[in-house]
């Protein structure tokens, strides 16, 4: 197997093994880890097909992760995709109204990043080894509402690692924040700011930066790596999931062999997206790559005028993990669509930072071609879910009804025929009051547990485990800071100040 390095989307420095790429999460440069090539599968669609879950997973991330042996790959994967998700399965794909809903929310915390966010923690502990790493490992994430869960889920009791979770106080569902706040372990640690999830990830990017930081740290025996999703060590995990699906069909007679689908992915940070990306590129037969964007349509507009620009009003809506302006993820496509250009990607990222806004070359927007984007209104996401579920009884969660919905005015528009794949990235049990409301706004008066009682008695679904356990569970985690104030946080919980 030819071995795949990782350069930096940002500069010329050299480039770092895949385990070394998982430790440092961001490059010191600011930019993001890029492998020098996307490899190609070598194992046909058709044996995929007979495979496992976890033999899938084995055969894409072998490619990417090339300097972790095979037991050591093997291992990571058997501890991640394990009796935490409630299907052997893992990623089951259901058919309901005229698509096939990939359903990414079987994990502990039911949502997608489950998927990746099982597997970090391993594929970090295994980097540290491999690279002689004493330091303890200190994940600091900004999250939207679903990461924060899903990372402290994957890391809480993890030895040598600690992790600082910080999340919008006002910007995240109350099933979402009890979800963190009760998050047990002695080396987690869940802050609110006051602020929006730009903030927060904008405030984690400094403290990576911080060299000042980083040298107490380093002295006292830590250092930071990041469970974002711009760390490839989540990435590459999100690609098998894309793989699978269409072996899926193969294997259901649903697809005839090299047969073409579609894929619809709703999009915040563009990190499940690029996934479909890389997986088309290493030779998946996909078609369209469909991106959904709720009425934060920042990335519609980056489709339809090749201009990038986060100055606008940032919208709370009924998807809150797709409530970004800035999708850090969409660098690594800017990266490839330049041609592999550091110091012109490095340049649009300053203008992003600075003037809030950038705009690609022509050239650039010609190789977009894959892309198709679109955006869904609160009413029309409303709308998807009581579609679906009168259609058919299927019950979908409101950032899968972006999907569904963009992929609904997609195909009227296009004529599309093309079997379609839609990225189903959360549970209806995650966001019980908006869905129940999509279905028939009659109950402002239960509570979010009465809710889920009521929406398990009409989807026929039981209440998910994850939802269960928090019902009764003591909130541990109350602090809450000011933006400017995550320095500080970082390092009392760390014993620094
Ligand atoms: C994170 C998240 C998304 C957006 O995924 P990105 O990789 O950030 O584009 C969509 N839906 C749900 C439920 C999520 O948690």
């Amino acid at each position: 197997m030819e071995e795949i390095l990782y350069k930096s989307t940002r500069s010329h420095q050299a480039p770092i093994k895949a385990s070394e790429a998982i430790l440092k999460g961001l490059s010191g440069d600011g930019g993001l880890f890029v492998p020098e090539r996307i490899p190609a599968l070598d194992v046909d669609l058709k044996t995929l097909s007979r495979m496992s879950y976890k033999e899938v997973a084995y055969e894409v991330m072998k490619l990417y992760l090339t300097d972790f042996t095979e037991a050591e790959l093997r291992n990571c994967i058997d501890r991640a995709y394990d009796s935490k998700f409630d299907t052997e399965e893992i990623a089951p794909l259901t058919a309901a109204a005229g698509a096939y809903y990939l359903e990414l929310f079987h994990g502990a915390t039911i949502a997608f990043k489950d998927m990746a966010l099982s597997i970090l923690p391993h594929l970090m502990i295994t980097s540290a080894r491999k690279n002689q790493v004493k330091d303890d490992i200190v994940i600091l994430t900004a999250t939207s509402g679903d990461t924060g869960k899903a990372a402290l889920a994957g890391f809480a009791g993890v030895e040598g690692t600690k992790i600082i979770v910080f999340y919008p106080k006002h910007g995240v569902s109350p099933i979402q924040e009890k979800q963190m706040v009760t998050q047990k372990g002695y080396n987690a640690y869940v802050v609110g700011i006051t602020g929006n999830f730009d903030d927060a990830q904008t405030g984690v990017k400094k403290l990576f930066n911080d060299e000042e930081l980083g040298k107490e740290m380093a002295a006292a025996g830590f250092r930071f790596s990041s469970a974002n999703s711009i760390n490839i060590g989540r990435l590459v995990p999100q690609i098998v999931y894309y793989v699978y699906a269409y072996t899926r069909l193969l294997a259901a007679g649903k697809a005839a062999e090299d047969e073409p689908i579609n894929v619809v992915v709703p999009t915040g940070n563009f990190g499940n997206i690029l996934a479909a990306f890389y997986a088309k590129n290493m030779g998946l037969p996909i078609r369209k790559l469909i991106c959904a964007s709720n009425e934060n349509k920042v990335l519609y507009d980056f489709f339809a005028e090749g201009t990038y620009d986060r100055n606008r009003e940032f919208v709370l809506t009924s998807s809150p993990s797709m409530d970004i302006l800035i999708s850090s993820n969409l660098e690594r496509l800017i990266y490839r669509i330049s041609g592999d250009d550091a110091d012109k990607t490095a340049a649009f990222m300053a203008a992003l930072g600075r003037e809030g806004r950038y705009e690609i070359t022509p050239e650039m927007r010609a190789r977009l071609g894959d892309f198709y984007g679109g955006y869904a209104t609160e009413k029309e996401t409303a709308a998807a879910i009581k579609r679906i579920y009168d259609d058919c009884g299927y019950v979908i969660d409101t950032h899968t009804a972006v999907a569904a919905s963009v992929y609904e005015s997609y195909k009227a528009r296009s004529k599309d025929e093309t079997k379609t794949v839609i990225a189903s990235t959360a549970s209806p049990f995650k966001f019980t009051r908006s869905v129940m409301n999509a279905i028939d706004g009659n109950y402002d008066a239960l509570d979010d547990f009465a809710l889920a009682d009521e929406l398990s008695r009409l989807s026929g679904v039981a209440v998910p485990a994850a939802i269960e356990e928090i019902r009764t569970a003591p909130v541990l985690h109350t602090r809450v800071c000011g933006r400017d104030e995550m320095k500080d946080v970082v390092k009392e919980f760390l014993g620094l100040s």
